[in-house]
């Protein structure tokens, strides 16, 4: 019980071919999650695979309670999805209200296609000089000009900046527009029990759960504002709204790994977590300071494990994560300016370690970088 939890998440999954650094991506999924999701595909094929999603429901609805007590919404509310981005075109193009959206500027770039792809008008919300959100002009701005919905990314992909999500939550909860969050980086990483009228999210990143799984969460009372456009189902059995928007072929064993993943994150204890990332991204932010050719692009307090470096000498970022890869084993992101097509002007190098790297992995990685500037 002396273990730290740090080494409690090392511990419990593979070990790591080399150093990575890449959970803004890809978290490595632990031993629970991987063996339930195997375990599940054993029994659709003893039992079919009908019969093998009715046996696994209590799994499946632990999954739905356990982001219901990440997001404040109901277990109820919670609908599975193939990822993030489907989960916001769902709702985006299940939308019967105005199709006008307020949203940061820095708002990820797949998130402003699909808002362009389902005819919506979109806003920026005033920002400040990091592109953090700007909390009494927002008020302001919202309250004299009201979009159909709010959205925003407390957390992006392009920059570990953590954006005022309660403060904006009550905003909106005060002036009755709905908010819908993206919750991608931020769901078990930075506190999103703000009860928003919806939240959706990805397995693989922070969760630790595995790939082609998301999560869609909508309050009842915007459930009402959605009109899904699929074909109507039998009319034996009409399905609620919430049911057509899960409609369609799913994987259940990725959905069996997902909820195990998310019933560990909750095992470990949620604000130990995120307490942990907050250390992580300011050890990385020291870490990675002095690294010539590179400036660390957040304040070094910022309480998330995102840390991006722009490029100051005219690396390429997109090399440097491929010569890190192949002659050292750390494993990053280069992130394109079309991950925030409004915001990032250059390319940046993302490092986002989970809760068990060392400072011997942050050492080799700075050390990595200066020679790789050599090479
Ligand atoms: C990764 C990411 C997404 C997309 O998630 P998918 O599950 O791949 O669809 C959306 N928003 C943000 C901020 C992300 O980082």
């Amino acid at each position: 019980m002396t273990d730290t939890l740090a080494e409690r998440w090392r511990a419990a999954r593979p070990k790591p071919a080399g150093v990575h650094l890449d959970s803004g991506a890809c978290s490595r999924q632990g031993f629970a999650a991987i063996d339930a999701a195997a375990q599940h595909a054993r029994h659709e094929a003893e039992v079919g695979g009908y019969v093998a999603l009715e046996a696994a429901a209590p799994v499946l609805d632990a999954g739905r309670a356990a982001v219901a007590a990440l997001t404040g919404l109901a277990a109820t509310d919670v609908v599975y999805t193939t990822g993030a981005n489907h989960a916001l075109n769902l709702l985006l193009n299940s939308w019967a209200g105005e199709r006008s959206v307020a949203c940061l500027p820095g708002e990820y770039g797949p998130n402003l296609a699909l808002m362009a792809l389902n005819g919506f008008r979109v806003s920026p919300l005033p920002v400040d000089e990091h592109g953090r959100l700007r909390v009494d002009a927002a008020a302001d701005a919202l309250r004299r000009d009201r979009p159909g919905l709010v959205h925003l990314t407390p957390l992006g992909s392009h920059r570990g900046l953590a954006q005022p999500l309660g403060p904006l939550a009550e905003i909106c909860r005060d002036l009755g527009l709905p908010l819908v969050v993206d919750a991608a980086q931020a769901l078990g990483h930075l506190d999103c029990a703000v009860a928003p009228a919806a939240i959706y999210s990805s397995s693989r990143k922070w969760l630790a759960g595995p790939r082609g799984v998301g999560v869609l969460a909508v309050r009842p009372d915007l459930i009402e504002a959605l009109r899904p456009r699929f074909p109507p189902s039998e009319p034996a059995a009409p399905l609620t709204v919430l049911q057509q928007l899960a409609h369609g072929e799913s994987n259940a064993a990725a959905h069996v790994g997902f909820s195990v993943a998310i019933g560990e994150h909750l095992a470990a204890g949620q604000a130990a977590v995120r307490a942990r990332l907050a250390e992580v991204g300011r050890q990385t932010r020291t870490a990675m300071a002095d690294v010539a050719g590179w400036r660390v692009v957040e304040p070094v307090d910022e309480p998330t494990a995102i840390t991006t470096l722009e490029p100051t000498g005219g690396a390429d970022p997109h090399r440097v994560r491929a010569w890190l890869i192949a002659e050292r084993g750390i494993v990053t992101t280069a992130c394109d300016a079309r991950r925030a097509p409004t915001e990032l002007t250059v390319p940046v190098l993302r490092l986002s370690p989970h809760v068990d790297v060392t400072p011997g992995d942050l050492e080799l990685a700075a050390a990595a970088l200066a020679d790789a500037a050599a090479g």
